[in-house]
């Protein structure tokens, strides 16, 4: 018996959303809106309201008072963690509303979209237990006159900004650690996929979030986002998305020295040794370049290969990439489904283009791919590919892999750390020094030794280099969005000054 979830349909018409501050439903009202076009069907899912700097300066004053009355932060960490747990109930029972919208929204299979809802579920259920965990220390060394305390506090009104590629996922990376530190949040999600993140908004609410702790405005990233970077109000800002765009973020935080966190862009180098299990590491690489299509921050772009098994890793990645299924993402089956906008679709097209042109050879895929409706793009193979090339140095952000080969380790370094970017980096071999050895020189804030993109919520995620700075999730996720503060405690008669 076929016990998969049946195959979703599409919309009738697409579902309209408000926007949610205070505890609240906000209605669109006068605003202009913008409907969301799904890049797998080409028809309107979902339609948002362009809300307006005023709808951010009144979003962060509602963050701002509830950040000041002590209303959640206040709160003993046990009753946060409450909530959050609570909330990850919330999504569990919502699992198929919020697994469609992101699909609809984003391209990606319905069987990848529910996985990552219900992932999102397990990293609120952990962020609890990280608000439990957070401390601070004390200094019990300054003499007997003396007792020194370290002491976290939330760092106050976070501005939270997400990209398009995992909207709930990243969301659920960032928000129960933002919470669980104490902090309120005026969240702005990507233009094209907010309806999830307005969702978690009302599932927060339902769980019992105090009004006003987390604020959804939804918009372009020119006025909304930069508005947020910008803003005298907010403490610190939170910002995922392209390193072009962070880079506007860090210069629009300098109005007020807000804090920044940035997660940005990749060229992330998947290291494969002649000592490899090669079945298994072909099978990781394919899995890395073709996850989300390509779309994943830490996703596998480089294919750094010692030469002497150069030739045979190339067919036996061409053989397994053959069998990979590309096409309508609402069907259950499917393992890659669109490029999210028409224009991205032609950015990633254009990029094949220029390695034919730079002098790559082809080995697979190089064009589109699916039906004429919607974006797809067949993943693709090249070989031969120099370190000087324009697909071998800049993020593609799509299914687009480049073969580099190597001789040596040092070589291999050297080429993996040969980027701007320093986000991932994963090595296959079955010499465990060689691992250790290249694991502890690549210069990337996640690496995997025999296997790719996988962890959970206990380990820190961010980037070296122009990769970003910070680091979300685990306990260290929480610790960003404190402040330390410390406090020296005279003990008995203080040595007078004047004497
Ligand atoms: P993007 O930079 O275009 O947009 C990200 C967010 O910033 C969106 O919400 C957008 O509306 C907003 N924005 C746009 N202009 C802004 C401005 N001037 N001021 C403030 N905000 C603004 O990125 P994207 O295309 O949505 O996402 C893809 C990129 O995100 C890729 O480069 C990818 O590598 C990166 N990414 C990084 C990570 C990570 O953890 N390092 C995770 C996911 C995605």
């Amino acid at each position: 018996m076929d016990t998969r979830t049946p195959h979703p349909s599409l919309p009738a018409k697409p579902r309209a959303f408000g926007f949610f501050v205070d505890g609240a439903w906000v209605k669109t009202g006068g605003r202009d809106t913008l409907d969301r076009i799904s890049p797998a069907h080409d028809i309107p899912v979902t339609t948002i309201a362009l809300c307006t700097k005023a709808d951010v300066d009144h979003a962060v004053k509602v963050a701002r008072e509830a950040f000041e009355d002590r209303r959640w932060s206040g709160q003993a960490a046990a009753d946060r963690a409450a909530v959050l747990l609570r909330a990850a109930q919330g999504i569990r029972a919502r699992v198929d509303e919020l697994a469609l919208l992101e699909t609809l929204e984003t391209g990606k299979p319905i069987s990848q979209s529910r996985g990552e809802v219900e992932g999102a579920a397990g990293i609120y259920e952990y962020a609890a237990g990280a608000a439990r965990m957070l401390h601070g220390e004390t200094f019990n060394n300054l003499g007997d006159k003396m007792l020194g305390l370290v002491t976290r506090e939330p760092i106050g009104v976070v501005g939270l900004i997400t990209p398009w590629n995992f909207p709930f996922f990243i969301l659920a990376e960032r928000v129960p650690f933002i919470l669980a530190a104490g902090c309120t949040i005026v969240c702005k999600p990507s233009e094209f996929t907010s309806s999830t993140t307005l969702l978690m908004a009302e599932i927060l609410a339902e769980a019992g979030l105090p009004a006003g702790v987390f604020n959804v405005v939804t918009g372009l990233g020119a006025e909304v986002g930069q508005a947020i970077t910008e803003h005298p109000d907010i403490d610190m800002a939170s910002f995922t998305g392209s390193t072009a765009t962070g880079r506007r973020a860090v210069q629009a935080s300098a109005g007020n020295f807000k804090k920044l966190g940035l997660e940005l862009g990749g060229k992330n180098p998947q290291i494969v040794f002649a000592d490899a299990d090669l079945e298994d590491a072909a099978d990781g690489v394919i899995f890395s370049m073709c996850f989300n299509a390509g779309q994943c921050c830490v996703g596998g772009s480089r294919l750094v290969v010692e030469r002497s098994i150069a030739g045979t890793f190339e067919k036996l990645v061409t053989a397994k990439l053959a069998k990979v299924r590309v096409g309508d993402p609402l069907n259950p089956d499917t393992q890659v489904g669109a490029m999210v906008t028409p224009e991205h679709n032609a950015k990633v097209l254009g990029y094949i283009e220029n390695g034919r042109k730079a002098g790559a050879r082809l080995v697979a895929g190089g064009g589109k791919a699916g039906s004429p409706a919607g974006n797809f793009v067949q993943p693709t193979l090249f070989a031969d590919v120099t370190t000087d090339m324009a697909i071998a140095r800049e993020e593609i952000f799509g299914p687009v892999l480049g073969i580099i080969p190597f001789e040596t380790e040092e070589e291999a370094i050297a080429i993996a750390n040969n980027v701007d970017y320093g986000l991932a980096a994963s090595i296959w071999t079955k010499n465990l020094d060689k691992a250790v050895n290249v694991m502890r020189r690549v210069r990337a804030g996640r690496t995997w030794i025999n296997c790719t993109i996988t962890g959970g919520p206990e380990m820190p995620i961010g980037g070296f280099k122009q990769s970003g700075w910070g680091r979300e999730t685990g306990i260290y996720g929480v610790e960003e969005y404190t402040q330390i503060k410390s406090c020296h405690i005279e003990l008995g008669q203080r040595a007078p000054w004047i004497s």
